[in-house]
């Protein structure tokens, strides 16, 4: 049942109910009226009746004192002991002038009849009268009687206590009935003693039956009257029949104008209800239902809100709000669907998208495509290491500079998918530190490897980070459609294979893609799968290269340099997989491990005898920037009880510019331990003299590369020995790294280099080895000019 149809059904009996007990109650009234007015009626017909009596009785005394006045009867009366039969005569002659008098009778003192007349006219009176003294009415041929007995008073002048009975005609009493019949259809009857006065014989039978307690309705010639009975003398009633037939019409009437008010006053009253449901209630759940229907269809039309104060309205704001929300939310979902939340570049879902329209266009203009792959070097450890807050904030000025670099620079707004269709060059990022871009229109790869250089370029400057100063790298990998493959997929594939590729060979550069990459990075993706396990079955050890003293130094030094037995490849170089652990985050672990290890030697030394024993071990540029390797150093000093000047932390130039204020803490932090640090690979990098200055150094190592061409490269030997003046000037200990040949260690020794590092003494071994190396040394006669600097370091 409809909502509007079960209301009419509960409000129709309070509508109607109401209607008809107000009608009943009407009606009830009516009637109580109609009885009010009869009985009125009855009252007034008394009244008359009464009068019309009272003119009769008028007349009969009237009559009795004429009689007893009349001469010739006052002289009977007078004589009647003398001539009774005098009266009779005399009486005669008197009802002969006084027509009126219907009958007189003169009675003596003990009611014995003295004389009697009847006038001719009064036929169909009974032929002896009762014998009363009281007031008695006869009905008889169409007329009314009164009888009336006058007794004389004993003491009288005429008659004394004789009495005369009078029977008058009660003309104007019948008229009187007649005419009330006439105007106004009401019968009046009259009951004398119980008996009707009336010819109609089945009334005379009627109402005795009827009685004083029978009822007061009567059916009479097929009419329904209303009976009434009135008392007009002790022995005298007056019935009136007054037809029903006028009232019931009257009722009738009423009862239709009752029944025509409640029938009109119901139906406006439910036609208004109707009307008001439906404007207040089911229009306004019916135009919800409507919006509902269009948000289950995704169809976020607005709806006029209904202005009104009720709950409705508030409801209709309430749905409003709410359908603004649901809209807002369905444009955020379908933004993230096809676009990447934190930077509002297109994301994976709509490159991949770009490309297939662009293949279907390069199809037609026979154009080549790029897909560019970068990937954000060290970023993981950005991440991990400064938070996800870093990491984020770095991500967007990643995407900012990208959007520069290409030549449209009309990047796609998000909410705005299908303007990428007709986009030619669209940066997106794929998720994490991956971004992709797309060129088209490209004639030659030439035009790709531009882009990425510019793009490297663009990153290699540094970004503020919370008031840092941070550097960042990337690698980039390039697939060329329709070279390297033709639906978005393959081309996406071969771009990541080829930014594996060039991480793998070192980082922020750019590799176009080749079939051949595929061994290589799939062996790298297992190499640091099975890295994980590695440290676990001590697979990782810590070779140690002597760094040998040219002046009287009093201490052994080494450098430790990891290496990994693995189980089925055999020993692999740290150039392999320590860029493998720093990408993977494992180098945290990695790095704690070698610094404990590295402890647990000079402990184990300590305990040898050996005790100015320092070894140095290399902190990666990740642990350095990211990670926080001072709690690691502090319980390896504490645990292993070792002095902390017998540790030295290398570090190199590149790595202290990554996070400069980081590193610069952390360094002041390990050196206030006592810890020595050293600047590793000096001469490669910037070689800046600030940073010198700048972060505590105790060690400058000299890198490789410079002093392989020492001996052949004379400016090469200039820069070693302003180097190593420098180094002197700024009470720096010198260390020469990859010393080789004779010459090489000649030229060093002559420019007061502190340390000799290099295979030309000894190769990075075990460590018992290699402590061998320098008892070996003191047991040989060395070319080294001194006086066994070993033999006296051992006490
Ligand atoms: P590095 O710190 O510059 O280490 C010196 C490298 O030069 C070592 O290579 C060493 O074997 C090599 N070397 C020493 N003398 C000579 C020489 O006379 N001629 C030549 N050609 N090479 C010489 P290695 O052991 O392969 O280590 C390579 C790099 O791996 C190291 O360069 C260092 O950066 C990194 N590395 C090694 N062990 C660790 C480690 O435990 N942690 C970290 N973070 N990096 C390490
Ligand atoms: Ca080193
Ligand atoms: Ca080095």
């Amino acid at each position: 049942m409809k909502l509007q149809t079960k209301f009419l059904v509960i409000l129709f009996p309070l509508v109607v109910v109401p209607l008809l007990l107000n009608s009943y109650i009407t009606r009830q009234h009516f009637a109580e009226m109609m009885g009010e007015s009869v009985a009125q009626q009855n009252n007034i017909l008394k009244q008359q009746m009464l009068w019309n009596l009272d003119i009769a009785r008028q007349d009969s005394i009237g009559l009795v004192a004429e009689i007893l006045s009349y001469p010739d009867l006052k002289n009977a009366f007078d004589q009647l002991q003398e001539q009774p039969e005098l009266l009779q005569s005399r009486l005669e002659q008197f009802q002969q002038h006084h027509p009126k008098l219907q009958y007189v009778e003169v009675l003596s003192e003990r009611g014995t009849s003295l004389a009697r007349v009847q006038a001719a006219a009064a036929i169909g009176l009974p032929a002896t009268l009762p014998p009363s003294d009281i007031l008695r009415l006869f009905h008889a041929d169409h007329h009314l009687y009164m009888l009336e007995s006058h007794r004389q008073p004993a003491d009288a002048d005429v008659a004394p206590g004789l009495s005369i009975r009078t029977l008058v005609r009660l003309q104007q009493m019948e008229t009187f009935i007649q005419t009330t019949r006439r105007s106004s259809n009401i019968l009046l009857l009259l009951l004398d003693h119980g008996n009707v006065l009336s010819e109609e014989s089945a009334l005379k039978k009627l109402l005795p039956i009827q009685g004083d307690t029978g009822g007061n309705q009567l059916q009479w010639n097929s009419n329904h009257y209303l009976v009434n009975r009135t008392n007009i003398t002790p022995n005298l009633q007056m019935v009136t029949l007054t037809p029903t037939v006028d009232m019931e019409a009257s009722n009738e009437a009423l009862n239709k104008v009752l029944s025509y008010v409640a029938i009109a006053s119901g139906l406006i009253s439910l036609l208004i209800l109707h009307r008001s449901i439906a404007t207040l209630v089911t229009n306004p759940l019916q135009r919800f239902q409507a919006l509902t229907l269009n948000i289950i269809n995704g169809n976020f039309k607005p709806v006029k809100v209904m202005q009104r104060q009720d709950e409705l309205g508030l409801l209709s704001q309430s749905m409003e709000t709410m359908r603004q929300h649901l809209q807002d939310t369905s444009e955020h979902i379908e933004e993230l669907a096809y676009f990447d939340p934190l930077t509002g570049l297109p994301n994976k879902v709509s490159f991949i998208d770009t490309i297939q329209h662009l293949i279907e266009k390069s199809q037609v203009s026979g154009h080549q495509l790029a897909i560019l792959f970068f990937d954000l070097d060290n970023f993981k450890h950005i991440n991990d290491g400064l938070g996800h807050e870093f990491g984020d904030e770095m991500l967007m000025q990643v995407s900012n500079r990208l959007k520069e670099c290409i030549r449209s620079h009309d990047v796609i707004a998000p909410g705005n998918h299908l303007a990428l269709q007709d986009a030619e060059e669209v940066i997106a990022r794929l998720g994490g530190d991956e971004f992709t871009l797309v060129l088209s229109k490209i004639n030659s790869p030439d035009e790709a490897a531009k882009v990425a250089t510019r793009i490297l370029h663009k990153l290699s400057k540094p970004f503020l980070l919370q008031d840092n100063d941070v550097f960042i790298s990337a690698s980039i990998g390039i697939s060329m459609y329709p070279k390297d493959g033709r639906t978005p997929e393959d081309l996406l594939k071969n771009a990541d294979t080829a930014m594996y590729a060039a991480k793998s060979s070192g980082k922020n550069h750019s590799r176009f893609y080749d079939s051949k990459m595929n061994k290589p990075v799939l062996e790298r993706i297992e190499l640091e799968a099975s890295m994980r396990s590695a440290l676990a079955n001590n697979e990782f050890i810590l070779y140690y290269q002597p760094k040998v003293p040219l002046f009287g130094e009093t201490r052994f030094e080494f450098e430790t340099l990891m290496r990994w037995n693995h189980s089925e490849k055999g020993m692999i170089s740290p150039g392999l997989f320590i860029p493998l652990a720093e990408d993977s985050g494992y180098i945290q672990t990695l790095g704690d491990w070698a610094i404990e290890q590295t402890c647990r030697q000079i402990e184990y030394w300590n305990r040898k005898g050996y005790k100015n024993v320092t070894v140095s071990t290399n902190l990666s540029p990740v642990q350095l920037n990211y990670g926080n390797p001072l709690d690691t150093i502090k319980q390896a000093l504490a645990s292993f009880d070792i002095r902390p000047e017998q540790l030295e932390i290398e570090i190199t130039e590149s790595g202290l510019m990554q996070n400069e204020k980081h590193a610069v803490e952390l360094l002041n932090d390990i050196k206030s331990l006592g810890v020595r640090i050293a600047l590793d690979d000096f001469g490669t990098g910037y070689s800046s003299l600030a940073y010198l200055l700048k972060f505590p150094i105790d060690t400058l190592k000299i890198d490789r590369a410079f002093i392989r061409d020492i001996d052949s490269h004379p400016e090469s030997l200039k820069v070693l020995e302003s180097i190593i003046g420098l180094a002197k000037s700024l009470d720096l200990h010198v260390v020469a790294e990859g010393v080789e040949t004779r010459e090489q260690l000649d030229l060093l020794q002559a420019r007061e280099c502190n340390y000799i590092q290099g295979f030309y003494f000894a190769r990075p071994t075990e460590p018992d080895e290699a402590m061998a190396f320098f008892e070996g040394h003191y047991t040989a006669d060395t070319e080294i000019k001194d006086n066994n600097p070993v033999r006296k370091a051992v006490s």
